[in-house]
């Protein structure tokens, strides 16, 4: 019938415009590669701020002793501690707790949110174990790891530049959130220092580094998406500081803000994005992490509601509510292995009160999951092989046998599978059989906590 015939047309167009073939990928590469130069080039000289994170050693092994770490991303936070042994001896015990933020603190005073956090933290150290007393008159001491965008002025100072994934608190862009972290724990009454400030991709990179040496790069995918990779400073223009013994330094890409006339942008993506707190920032990171995926599948189901009467004579009530369908919920869609696809249509009856949907209403559901998911995914095995080519990793190395870790973490990573799949798939295909092997994605699980404790270790007062 019209309606079918039209529900297929916008599937058709959508399939069109999401499109993401091996010479488009590769001119998303390119121009990802030279926004990188751009941004090490001058300060503002990029939409990739291409962040000097102040970490120009990555942690070696040898870091020994009692450290914490609070861990800030964007849906949860996480309080760890972590005990390490010293050269062979490893992570010898590492707990956490999570807790989820309070959406009204999202959008609250800042105070509020570090008073939150440093609350947790208090509580969390009141209920350790007699074995983790620090030695007396010794502070403890915290690696921080928040993952929004920080122009640091050292390894423990950074002011905030803009909040994102959903975040927006008045009064703290601008501000030191060390010093802001800092006060709150004070308030607290505890007696804790904050060693260093790292973001999440670079305590992913800290992580990696500690136990495969051949990590070069950190890639997040979970509420947003975010890259570091270790640049030679030689290759910094705009660090005029003292050059490093290692020769090295962290830098924290922020690809998400990435943007390209080569991105396949599509009416829902520009939407979405009109309507976002921050019009036209964050664009790469809308179209490829799980803040967002949900809800372009959301906006495209509302149009051929809309204009295909899809479900019904009118469009569903709920269908209407931005973010109402999470990636989670997108996922276990996508992933629906039944005959009957059961949780697809238990997910639009619970979700969006869509009930007795058929097979193939269904089936156009998944489709768009799979169009989105797979759009975001080949994009971001684009973003890698812009740092590959960056590195000059992307041609077959010198070194025969040398191998290039990615670390890979983030919920969107771990849990959505379709996802991570063609993630990798992808890189291979656009990097090529031979120089695949040489290329390993690694998922690290958690390791921006660890890793923001293991430069906490790295850069003890007690050294
Ligand atoms: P953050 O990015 O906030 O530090 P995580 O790395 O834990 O947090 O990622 C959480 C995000 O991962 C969620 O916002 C969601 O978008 C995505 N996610 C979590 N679980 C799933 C899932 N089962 N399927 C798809 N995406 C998921
Ligand atoms: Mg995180």
């Amino acid at each position: 019938c019209r309606r079918w015939a039209k529900a297929i047309e916008i599937l058709k167009e959508l399939e069109e415009k999401c499109a993401t073939p091996t010479w488009k990928l590769k001119l998303v590469a390119d121009a990802m590669n030279v926004e990188m130069h751009a941004g090490l080039a001058s300060e503002g000289g990029s939409k990739l701020k291409m962040l000097i994170t102040y970490v120009d050693k990555l942690p070696t092994g040898n870091e020994e002793g009692l450290y914490y770490a609070l861990d800030l991303g964007g849906t949860n936070f996480r309080v760890l501690r972590v005990q390490l042994g010293g050269k062979y001896g490893g992570i010898i015990s590492q707990e956490f707790t999570e807790v989820s933020i309070p959406p009204n603190l999202m959008v609250g005073t800042s105070d509020e949110l570090f008073d939150y956090i440093a609350a947790e933290l208090a509580k969390f150290v009141a209920q350790e174990n007699q074995d983790f007393q620090v030695s007396p008159g010794r502070q403890r001491e915290l690696g921080f790891t928040f993952s929004f965008p920080v122009m640091q002025t050292s390894l423990a100072s950074g002011n905030l530049v803009k909040w994102t994934k959903g975040f927006n608190i008045d009064g703290t862009v601008g501000q030191d959130v060390v010093a802001e972290l800092t006060k709150a724990i004070r308030r607290q009454g505890l007696d804790m220092r904050v060693n260093a400030l790292v973001n999440d991709t670079v305590g992913t990179l800290a992580g990696g580094r500690y136990t495969n040496s051949n990590v070069i790069a950190a890639i997040i995918l979970g509420t947003g998406t975010n890259a570091a990779y270790v640049e030679r400073v030689q290759a910094i223009p705009k660090w005029h500081g003292p050059l490093p013994d290692s020769g090295d330094m962290a830098i924290n890409m922020e690809w998400g803000n990435f943007r390209s006339s080569h991105l396949p942008l599509t009416e829902y993506d520009c939407a979405l994005d009109a309507e976002s707190f921050s019009p036209g920032d964050q664009i790469f990171e809308k179209m490829t992490s799980g803040l967002y995926l949900g809800e372009i599948v959301r906006r495209v189901l509302c149009k051929i509601a809309e204009e295909a009467f899809f479900f019904a004579d009118n469009v569903p009530p709920k269908l209407k509510i931005p973010f109402i369908l999470s990636t989670p919920d997108m996922c276990a869609m996508h992933h629906d292995s039944s005959t009957d696809l059961n949780v697809v249509g238990s997910k639009l009856k619970n979700i969006l009160e869509i009930s007795d949907t058929s097979l193939e209403v269904r089936k156009v559901v998944v489709e768009i999951c799979n169009i989105i998911a797979t759009r975001g995914a080949r994009l971001s095995a684009a973003g890698i092989l812009g740092i590959l080519k960056k590195l000059g990793k992307d041609t077959k190395s010198e070194v025969e046998g040398q191998k290039n870790v990615i670390a890979m973490d983030g919920g969107l990573y771990e849990h959505y599978t379709e996802y991570s799949k063609c993630l990798e798939n992808t890189l291979k295909e656009l990097v090529g059989e031979d120089i695949s092997e040489s290329i390993i994605i690694e998922h690290f699980n958690d390791g921006s906590g660890v890793g923001a404790a293991l430069l906490a270790a790295s850069h003890s007062q007690y050294l």
